[in-house]
Order: structure tokens, then C-alpha cells, then sequence
């Protein structure tokens, strides 16, 4: 196993109902060490620029609004198997069919307000981490 970087972002819903700190606690539990951390209010072009990929998606511009309506945390995330690690402590994207214990299935509220991001693969987490952070701003 390799170690990796991933991206994280602990999303509006999550924010509003102030449970970053509870979110945290279940990534680092599985091993998972926040190597970089900002809280920011993303604009639209920010949301639109991070989901480029699913902007033929029926769900691309409700979820770029989403994304904007309030604050988020945006995290690097450094372990064993990090990318994979993170997804599998996220579950599935709809909170319905998340695993028991997961962060979705146990503060998710819907497919959409699922209360977390993670980098599908290590290229998508290089893309993206190169998006939200400079190199300097990496302190593991
Ligand atoms: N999403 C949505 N409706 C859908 C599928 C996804 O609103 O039918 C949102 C949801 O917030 C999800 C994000 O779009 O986390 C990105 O979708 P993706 O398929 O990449 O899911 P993820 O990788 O986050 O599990
Ligand atoms: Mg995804």
C-alpha cells in the first residue's frame, strides 16, 4: 500500500449544522491525517470549475447552487490508501445506500446534501488538490 493524498470537503449541510468537528473525528479515527485545511464560501465559478465533470449531468447546475449556499471545509487528507481509505469512510453517494457507520449514512441528508466530497481516484486527487491549495499551504 502506498501512501496518498486525497481531497476532502465537508459540505454546506454539514456546515449549517455544525458537525465539521463530528466528520473530522470519523476521518482521522479511520486513519486519515488533515494535512491542509481551509474554510471557505465558494462562488459560482469556483463550483462550476471544481464539477466540470458533471456539467452534462441533470443535477449540475442544482448542485452548483448547493455548493455556494453556504461556507465548506476543504481538506487534504494524508494516509495508507488515502483515496480509497476516504471513500470507503464517506459511503455511497446516496445516504440511503451508504454502509452502516459511514459519515453518509450516519449525517447525510439526501443524495445531494450528502455532507462530504472525496477525490475518486489519485489522478482526480492531484487535479483537485492542485485546484483548492498551493503547493506551501501542504504542511503533513
Ligand atoms: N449528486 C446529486 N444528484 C445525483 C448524483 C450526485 O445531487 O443524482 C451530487 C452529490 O452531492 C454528489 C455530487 O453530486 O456527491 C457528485 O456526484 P458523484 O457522482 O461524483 O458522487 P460522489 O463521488 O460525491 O459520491
Ligand atoms: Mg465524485
Amino acid at each position: 500500500m502506498a501512501t496518498e493524498r486525497t481531497l476532502s470537503i465537508i459540505k454546506p449541510d454539514a456546515t449549517e449544522r455544525n458537525i465539521t468537528g463530528k466528520i473530522i473525528t470519523k476521518l482521522e479515527d479511520a486513519g486519515l491525517r488533515v494535512i491542509a485545511s481551509k474554510r471557505v464560501w465558494w462562488k459560482k465559478k469556483d463550483a462550476k470549475e471544481f464539477y466540470e465533470v458533471h456539467k452534462e449531468r441533470p443535477f449540475y447546475e442544482e448542485l452548483v447552487a448547493y455548493m455556494t449556499s453556504g461556507p465548506i471545509v476543504i481538506q487534504v487528507l494524508e494516509g495508507e490508501n488515502a483515496v480509497a481509505k476516504n471513500r470507503e469512510v464517506m459511503g455511497a453517494t446516496n445516504p440511503v445506500d451508504a454502509e452502516p457507520g459511514t459519515i453518509r449514512k450516519e449525517l447525510g441528508v439526501n443524495i445531494e446534501r450528502n455532507s462530504v466530497h472525496g477525490s475518486d481516484s489519485v489522478e482526480n486527487a492531484k487535479k483537485e488538490i492542485d485546484m483548492c491549495f498551493s503547493n506551501k499551504e501542504l504542511v503533513g
